[in-house]
């Protein structure tokens, strides 16, 4: 068995999750769909930055043997490009994303990310392929990154050497270099022998959330500390080091805040904590009718239409419940047509939905304040009315967010995925009994299929696009009446 690249990255981030990923790898949680389309969009950017290097031949995926021996086929053939160029040295199996050949037969090392940043963990991607390339004796030029860059802005053609930059990494892969061999012989001792028990730390997110973390993390107790919003990580960890497990055990509250204090006071005593003076004061800063506002939106790595950008938020839906003072209630939607880019036709009709002196509230508005800004930006006969609206708006998250309404059932969460079942018991499986598409994840995944489905199946996902953001706003006008119950406003 050869270690691959991703195995040395998993090693380094901890040997207890190599171990498991050789030996017991049925005990993992699979990808989910998050990280499955993450995984998709990193195929598609790996085979568009191939165009910056045109001309260059594919190693097809097989067995090791087979792929080793095709590269040495084109590298005697003179061939200069290679994409998934693969070797082997010293047990540790490597795929190239693109390897240069140069006239003097020295090599250019290329790895391409779908990221718009240079982390820590690509060079140590890009570390292990050195090793195993200078190892057979080449002679490495240049180690390099290609990754997205987030200022460019398609025009009406991509252009692919503008959308990657490709950073040349050498001296920090060549920095690494001299402990490669030492990390690789302690993964083959381990992995010969039984599992090594590794204590939990900051390392099982960091830099990615470990796929065993269900098996290691799964039997903590209630009110442990790992619950406590907004503390950072270390403070975690510190207080676990020192034996407090348990909200119960913790003595000294000097370093919590006002809101973690409230956290933990409301989940011992089992009772909902309310300020009703700062809820009051939240309450008067909203005037009627309400405009309860929720978008949706999908991203992409390569932008697909003029004016975007790599991973710009694309909205193609929104959900709009009006509700006035004496609680009527009105509801309007926009769901674009598939296929075309949706965004001058969402801001039409939102400019036409919302007037420009109405209090407007979103659930974590940064998002749709953001939203509306950029199509300010994109359509300046817009813009105006837009940022009229952006003014207005309020954000219905920040009395949970500060804990000035607690219930326990929040378990230190302000998503509203926690707080509407907190707060309308009866709404506590809404979400769930939706037809296929139950949260933002489905929904941004589903819209850029649309295209792809039959017309019938297209209709029933459209339909259920719909059901979901109608309970995103719906969801807020019911949370909204429980604060205005909470202070015995009518
Ligand atoms: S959850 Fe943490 S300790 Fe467990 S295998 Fe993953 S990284 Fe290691």
């Amino acid at each position: 068995m050869y270690l691959s690249k991703s195995l040395y990255v998993r090693g380094l981030q901890c040997t207890k999750s190599l171990w498991i990923k050789i030996h017991n790898p049925g005990i993992l949680t699979p990808p989910d769909e998050k990280a499955l389309t993450k995984f998709k969009d990193g195929n598609e950017v790996g085979r568009l930055a191939r165009q910056l290097f045109p001309g260059g031949r594919e190693i097809p995926l097989s067995s090791p043997e087979k792929q080793i021996e095709k590269t040495k086929e084109y590298m005697e053939a003179g061939i200069n490009i290679l994409y998934e160029a693969t070797f082997v040295f010293d047990d540790v199996m490597v795929m190239v994303d693109i390897l240069q050949i140069n006239e003097d037969k020295s090599v250019n090392i290329y790895e391409v990310k779908s990221s718009t940043k240079v982390k820590r963990i690509y060079i140590d991607d890009l570390s292990i392929q050195f090793y195993v390339l200078h190892g057979l004796g080449f002679t490495i030029k240049s180690s390099n990154l290609i990754n997205m860059n987030n200022t460019y802005i398609r025009e009406d053609l991509l252009d692919p050497a503008a959308l990657f930059n490709i950073n040349d990494v050498s001296e920090d892969v060549i920095a690494l270099e001299e402990n490669i061999s030492r990390h690789i012989t302690r993964f083959k001792t381990l992995l010969n022998n039984d599992m090594e028990d590794v204590p939990i730390g900051k390392h099982c997110t960091t830099p990615y959330k470990c796929d065993a973390y269900e098996n290691c993390w799964g039997n903590m107790p209630e009110n442990n500390v790992f619950e406590i919003a907004g503390l950072s990580m270390d403070r975690k960890m510190a207080l676990y080091s020192m034996g407090i497990r348990t909200f119960d055990q913790i003595r000294d509250f000097s370093d919590l805040s006002s809101p973690q204090r409230i956290q933990i006071t409301s989940e011992l005593r089992k009772e909902v904590i309310i300020n009703t003076r700062a809820i009051s004061r939240f309450l008067n800063g909203l005037t009627y009718p309400i405009y309860h506002l929720d978008f949706e939106s999908f991203q992409h790595a390569i932008p697909q239409w003029p004016g975007v950008q790599p991973y710009l938020h694309i909205p193609f839906q929104y959900s709009l419940h009006i509700e006035q003072k004496n609680g009527d209630l009105q509801h309007k939607e926009f769901l674009a047509e598939e296929g075309m880019d949706p965004r001058f036709k969402l801001a039409t009709s939102l400019v036409k939905a919302i007037p420009t002196d109405v209090t407007v509230l979103a659930y974590n508005m940064n998002f749709e304040k953001g939203i509306m800004k950029r199509l300010a930006l994109s359509f300046p006969q817009y813009s105006d009315h837009l940022m009229a609206i952006c003014q207005n708006v309020r954000d219905l998250m920040i009395p949970f967010k500060k804990k000035e309404f607690y219930s326990p059932k929040m378990k230190g969460s302000y998503s509203i995925k926690y707080v509407l079942p907190a707060l309308v018991p009866q709404m506590s499986d809404a979400y769930e009994k939706l037809h296929f598409i139950h949260n933002g994840t489905e929904a941004m995944n589903v819209f850029p299929r649309l295209i792809e489905m039959d017309k019938e199946e297209r209709g029933k996902y459209r339909k259920a696009l719909l059901k979901y953001c109608e309970l995103d706003t719906l969801a807020m006008v019911k949370i909204l009446e429980v604060l205005r119950d909470s202070v015995g406003e009518v």
